[in-house]
């Protein structure tokens, strides 16, 4: 088992686990070093710092950043970075208003479906949190309109999201993460739903925007997952990370210290 996960998520986005509690999780679980990549937030990093320092674990400062390529979504974890940068920091800003704007628009949609209070639902359960659609999705939940949260993205969130949705374009992401210091990589790349090709033309454009590293171990991953994204890692000549992706929640995602070692001859993120 890998001692490292580089892909984790606290109360400052969507995650079950303030950060202090996650990283005792980690601790608990076995994990030497750990970064927690909020969505577009960096707000949870200095509670999880403190507490690394508590549990001699090794803290790695991040985000996952959304951004919008070819009319699609993809997350870029932005690793060891200074929060305190002030082109991250004002990236992360306007990050943070396409979300609240975009929870109105889905709020829209869920009443137009018959779903009343969504958000306001949705914002109780964020708390101070960046809202997020599992926000929404553990609201219909709670509200029986759906068995489950995977059940709930089925349902009712795969219609309500607008498909013009305005993230941070690929440059710009990476140009944040490296302003920042930081290390750019291309998260869960088998989790888009892409084509081969259309993979393989996310992962040039990446490349060509100076991406460094793509997730090749994650929470879900089959040696068969971890196969296909190593061979992606030395075609395109990029470093490769682990990373969970532990929110606390979804059936999926609670491989908190579980993840598989990297093939032997990739070479480690931040090694
Ligand atoms: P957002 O950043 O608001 O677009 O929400 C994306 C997050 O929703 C992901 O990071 C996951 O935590 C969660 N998510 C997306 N799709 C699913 C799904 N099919 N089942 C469960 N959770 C999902
Ligand atoms: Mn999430
Ligand atoms: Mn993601
Ligand atoms: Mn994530």
């Amino acid at each position: 088992m890998s001692t490292r996960d580089l892909h984790t998520h606290s109360t400052a986005s969507d995650g079950a686990l303030a950060p202090a509690s996650l990283v005792a999780a980690a601790a608990g679980a076995g994990l030497r070093e750990l970064a927690l990549t909020d969505h577009d937030t960096a707000a949870g990093l200095e509670e999880a710092a403190a507490a690394a320092r508590v549990h001699g674990l090794q803290f790695i400062p991040a985000v996952e950043i959304s951004v919008t390529w070819s009319s699609r979504l993809l997350h870029v974890v932005g690793l060891n970075i200074d929060p305190h940068a002030p082109v991250l920091c004002r990236g992360l800003a306007a990050q943070q208003q396409v979300r609240l704007t975009r929870a109105e628009t889905i709020a829209a949609r869920l009443m137009r479906a018959g779903v009343h209070g969504a958000l306001e639902g949705a914002q109780r359960l964020a708390g101070q949190g960046q809202i997020g659609r599992t926000h929404f999705a553990r609201f219909l939940v709670e509200e029986g309109h759906a068995a489950s949260i995977s059940a709930a993205f089925r349902r009712y969130l795969k219609a309500a999201t607008p498909r013009d949705e305005k993230w941070a374009t690929l440059e710009d992401a990476l140009d944040w993460v490296h302003a920042a210091g930081g290390v750019a990589v291309l998260a869960h790349p088998l989790a888009y739903g892409f084509t081969g090709a259309w993979l393989s033309r996310a992962i040039e454009a990446f490349k060509a925007a100076r991406g460094d590293a793509i997730e090749v171990v994650c929470g879900t991953s089959t040696p068969e997952d971890i196969a296909r994204s190593a061979r992606y890692a030395r075609r395109y000549d990029l470093f490769a990370s682990v990373g969970s992706d532990f929110h606390g929640y979804h059936e999926a995602f609670l491989r908190l210290g579980r993840l598989q070692p990297l093939p032997g001859d990739l070479r480690p993120v931040l090694c």
